[in-house]
């Protein structure tokens, strides 16, 4: 029988949390696999922790990490799949906004059609604020045009993978991590399911509006170095630009002379061409401050209490 690895990133989720375990075994009872359950404990200042030592009193199958601090569901993924030892693994929120009942179809893509991954992707966004689903629309169509890696639009963290392609995850050791990207880049043959959009069980979304623009942000930079290219040809466009100007006052210069005029024009023009080259250096900065930390190879995660 094959074993599969279950990774549930949780950050304050003591309520969803035994709502989740029931549902879950509740719903893959006919599934004919040995199941292993990965609790990665975020940094929770609840009771989650507390909730995971009970399941695994009761359950050997349930082990769990608990982290010294908030690292973010990436680094709770990454600790999870290093901790998985299945053939198979899947991640899960542990709201059930991915559910279980797919978990048997996922199988069989893997088992009886021959993918190295199942994910998922909704394909509604009911239950969200609008502005929030404009700018994600915003987001991956922005990111299929700059980015050579593949980043489907809805899909979700939710997905089974076969042990050749978790190790393949693992072997990405980058300290900004963007999975999403991540996922695509290591290739593999990916089978997609689509599913509408479920809304969570209990408490509450991890996920401000500022924290997921943070989070787009980290994701361009990762996957994608169009931004300095923008640096290099503003400058080049404006190079052109000032050179037919040049040309142009020369001229006007010698055939009507040259009156004193135009200073609100020269304002204008040192602002904007001030702003692009600020503009420019920001994206230079994103940059190398990713560069820096990627430098300082600080551990993804740390461990307080491991079981
Ligand atoms: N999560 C986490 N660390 C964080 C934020 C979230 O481990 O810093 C977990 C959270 O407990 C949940 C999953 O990531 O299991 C998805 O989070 P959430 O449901 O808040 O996001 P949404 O579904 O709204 O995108
Ligand atoms: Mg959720």
């Amino acid at each position: 029988m094959k074993k599969l690895s279950v990774v549930i990133p949780c950050y304050n989720e003591e309520e969803a949390l035994p709502i989740f375990y029931e549902t879950f075994l509740r719903e893959t009872a006919d599934m004919d696999v040995e199941w292993e359950f990965i609790f990665v404990d975020d940094g929770s200042r609840d009771k989650t922790l507390e909730g995971f030592r009970a399941l695994h009193q009761k359950d050997e199958r349930v082990h769990y990490i608990s982290f010294s601090r908030n690292f973010g569901k990436e680094s709770a993924m990454y600790a999870g799949l290093e901790a998985a030892t299945g053939d198979y693994v899947a991640i899960m929120d542990v709201d059930l906004q991915d559910p279980p009942s797919l978990l048997p179809e996922m199988l069989s893509g893997i088992e009886k059609e021959g993918f190295d991954c199942v994910a998922t992707r909704r394909v509604t966004r009911k239950g969200e604020p609008k502005i929030r689903s404009l700018f994600a629309r915003g987001f991956y169509k922005l990111m299929g045009k700059i980015s050579r890696t593949e980043i489907v639009d809805g899909a979700r963290d939710f997905r089974l993978m076969t042990r050749q392609m978790v190790d393949a995850i693992l072997s990405l050791k980058e300290y900004s991590r963007f999975s999403k990207g991540i996922f695509s880049w290591v290739g593999f043959q990916t089978k997609w399911l689509e599913y509408e959009n479920v809304e969570r069980s209990a408490g509450e979304t991890k996920w401000s509006f500022w924290k997921l623009l943070i989070y787009s942000i980290d994701g361009i930079i990762g996957f994608s170095t169009v931004p300095l290219a923008i640096a290099s040809v503003a400058g080049v466009l404006f190079c052109i630009l000032a050179f037919l100007l040049l040309i142009f006052f020369f001229v006007k210069a010698l055939i009507w002379g040259d009156p004193v005029a135009g200073f609100p024009a020269t304002i204008c023009i040192i602002l904007l061409l001030g702003g692009i080259q600020l503009f420019c250096i920001g994206i230079l900065g994103q940059y190398l401050s990713k560069t820096y930390l990627e430098t300082k190879n600080r551990p993804i995660y740390i461990t307080k209490e491991q079981k």
